[in-house]
């Protein structure tokens, strides 16, 4: 091969990775059509029905919902008590992420004096409204009428300090009840939900909230033999496994029909990092399991549980010899009651099927110190 063949050659197949590159980089300024994550998630909850407590104790996952109420409450509760202590009167709080207002009664009976609920699906903020306004009709002005503002909004990507009524308004609590998942796809998204929560903190301010645990969805998924796992009540489902990015990292959670939304994996340590920035500190974080045998140790907790049917009483429905579907569902149950070996012995219990999708996920509690 010739010198000068050899450089023509060279000369070739520097143009033709210039022309690769400049493809490349063309195609890189073509903007890709973005899959609207949060846009779903609203319609999907949007399109959510309220169903009455008859229709919801039929739900294969009624206690399950329960127990989680429960676990809120007494998050709510405890964190309300906290703020007391510290000598605060007056209460504000961002319900970020309110959905329909779930959580109304518990500030109620936290005794507050101002809500902000936010969403970014407009019809479960309307619906929330409705539920504050006949809250406050039929408590006739007495003690629980907290004053309450709505705001409808995208809150990985508005900030809310533009929005509220009271332009300087600072909170002593922001809950944040099974949301954050929803905004950890991007950085970006993740930080303005995280900034939303904090920047209006008080010093002392408790960013309170429930999420899946990361770690327990992964390790399922490492245990399962196809990209998915779960039982009757509840499916999970990634993309892939290996690599879990720290953003972005998308799964499916279906959950008895009720749930169907793309979320994300929260990589605690990377939160707990990106919470110090805006002068948060991590007070504790308890997966579901762990905070349940601590507040049941107390008996205000324990009469609460079961003033919100947030076990189901074993034996009950499920009596006498276990039939095909229930042996496995409540066999833990059957089994403790053996080895207590009391006749008669009652105890509260959920499903096998509802305490693995209850068991996901954890309790965290951040407080503003500097
Ligand atoms: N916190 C409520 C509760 O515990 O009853 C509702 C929880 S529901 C599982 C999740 C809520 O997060 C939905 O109401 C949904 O609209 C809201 N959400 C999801 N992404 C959001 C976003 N980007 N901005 C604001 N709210 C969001």
């Amino acid at each position: 091969m010739d010198a000068h063949g050899d450089s023509t050659r060279k000369q070739e197949n520097l143009l033709r990775r210039k022309r690769d590159s400049d493809d490349e980089s063309q195609q890189s300024k073509i903007p890709k059509r973005e899959v609207d994550h949060n846009k779903n998630v609203a319609n999907h909850y949007n399109r959510l029905q309220e169903v009455g407590l008859a229709a919801r104790s039929q739900s294969r996952i009624f206690f399950m919902r329960n127990f989680n109420n429960w676990i809120k409450s007494v998050l709510i509760g405890e964190t309300v008590e906290k703020v007391r202590d510290a000598g605060q009167r007056n209460l504000s709080v961002l319900d970020l992420g309110c959905g329909k207002g779930g959580d109304l009664l518990k500030w109620r009976k936290g005794g507050i004096a101002h809500l902000v609920c936010a969403d970014i699906a407009d019809i479960s903020v309307e619906q929330c409204r409705s539920r504050y306004e006949d809250m406050r009709r039929r408590s006739h002005g007495d003690q629980g009428a907290f004053s309450a503002q709505f705001i409808t909004a995208d809150c990985t990507k508005e900030l809310l300090a533009d929005k509220y009524d009271k332009p300087d308004v600072k909170f002593d609590i922001c809950s944040c009840q099974f949301v954050y998942h929803y905004s950890f796809e991007s950085e970006s998204k993740a930080d303005t939900m995280l900034r939303n929560a904090c920047e209006r903190l008080k010093p002392g301010g408790f960013f309170i909230g429930t999420t899946p645990d990361a770690y327990e969805l992964v390790k399922r998924l490492e245990l399962s033999d196809s990209l998915s796992f779960g039982n009757d009540v509840f499916k999970v489902s990634f993309q892939a496994r290996g690599e879990y990015p720290l953003f972005g990292c998308q799964y499916h959670f279906n959950l008895d029909q009720v749930l169907d939304v793309p979320e994300f994996l929260v990589y605690f340590p990377l939160l707990e990092r990106m919470a110090s920035q805006y002068g948060m500190s991590l007070v504790s974080k308890q997966r579901f399991s762990e905070f349940f045998s601590e507040k049941v140790k107390l008996s205000h907790h324990r009469n609460l549980m079961m003033k919100m049917l947030s076990l189901e009483e074993f034996p009950g429905e499920h009596d006498g010899p276990p039939g095909p579907e229930d042996k496995d569902e409540y066999r833990h149950a059957r089994e403790h009651c053996d080895r207590a070996g009391q006749a008669g012995i009652r105890l509260g219990t959920l499903s096998r099927s509802e305490w693995e999708a209850a068991s996901i996920y954890l309790v965290f509690v951040f407080q503003k110190t500097s």
